[in-house]
């Protein structure tokens, strides 16, 4: 691949990023499609923020994905937002105009509806209650994404019950708060779970949610993605429950990104899950 003094640069940003996927799917895109670009990682300090950010206005690169721990304050640090970064309260992409101003957009509300369309197909958001377990940045950006899908009621579910009240707070009534002790009563009528804690992350046990409980119909999600086949997923498998898994939902919030950086879609040829499960140690 050459890069020329034209190369289209784009990036992803956190602290740390040295396990970030991103770099080797954009990169194998950019590969596959032949174009004159990049996509590398940065991790500035987490005081640097800001000042690193601000030094690409004008457009020294073309944008920059933006992960743990700085996705607030790339929505703080824009110009202008797209509806859904505003909702979610976090921005996971950042795209410098020539003009100086920095537009935030967050693509992880669509990465995890494109993943349930794909692993869950027919699968309608809006046909009974969302039960999502945990109310960090993760539940915030999917109750954002789902609202605007269409979801007419989301039960947020959260240890700590202040943390789930305050986006009761932000997204107003369709959404509601409750306590693990609830779940009993909530997951006989729930279309869809999805687990948004980090519990299960490195082989761990998920959220202790009964999901024997659910209907039949129900689909179970877990955002968690390290191990693939979490241990919250392996007990819906067991019930029987369709299920989707947070590598596709990380595969398709890259798309739009993607996108975005070098104006054409991703070559469909280019098997990007399999290149993450190799990189996890899956394959
Ligand atoms: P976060 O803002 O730190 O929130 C963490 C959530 O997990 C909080 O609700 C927290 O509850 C809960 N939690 C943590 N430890 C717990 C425990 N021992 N028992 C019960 N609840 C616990 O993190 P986040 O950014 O929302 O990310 C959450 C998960 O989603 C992470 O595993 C992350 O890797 C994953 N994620 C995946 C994708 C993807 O593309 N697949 C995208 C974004 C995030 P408290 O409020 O009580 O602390």
């Amino acid at each position: 691949m050459t890069i020329s003094g034209a190369a289209i640069v784009g990036g992803v940003c956190g602290a740390p990023i040295k396990h970030s996927l991103s770099p080797a799917l954009h990169n194998a895109w950019i590969a596959a499609a032949g174009l004159d670009a990049a996509y590398v990682p940065f991790s500035p300090g987490v005081n640097n923020f800001e000042t690193f950010v601000n030094g690409f206005r004008g457009g020294a690169i073309r944008g920059l994905n933006v992960t743990i721990p700085f996705k607030e304050r790339a929505l703080a640090v824009a110009d202008h937002a797209s509806d859904l970064a505003r909702m979610a309260g976090a921005a996971n992409l950042l795209i410098f105009a020539a003009d100086g101003s920095i537009h935030a957009d967050n693509t992880d509300g669509p990465g995890l509806l494109g993943a349930i369309a794909e692993q869950a197909k027919g699968f309608d958001v809006s046909a009974a209650p969302v039960v999502i377990l945990g109310a960090g940045g993760a539940a915030r950006g999917a109750v954002a994404a789902l609202l605007l899908a269409g979801a007419a009621r989301i039960t947020i579910v959260n240890r700590t019950l202040v943390r789930a009240r305050e986006l009761v707070e932000a997204f107003g009534p369709q959404v509601v708060a409750a306590e693990d002790s609830a779940l009993p009563g909530l997951l006989p009528e729930a279309g869809l779970v999805i687990n948004a804690t980090a519990l299960g992350l490195g082989g761990g046990e998920g959220p202790a949610a009964d999901l024997t409980l659910t209907p039949e119909t129900a689909v179970i999600m877990d955002m968690v993605y390290k191990p693939l086949r979490t241990e919250f997923l392996r007990r819906a498998e067991a019930a029987g429950r369709r299920t989707v898994d947070g590598l596709e939902m990380l595969l398709r919030q890259a798309v739009p990104s993607f996108e975005a950086f070098y104006g054409i879609a991703p070559p469909a040829e280019v098997d990007v899950r399999s290149i993450a499960l190799k990189l996890l140690g899956e394959a």
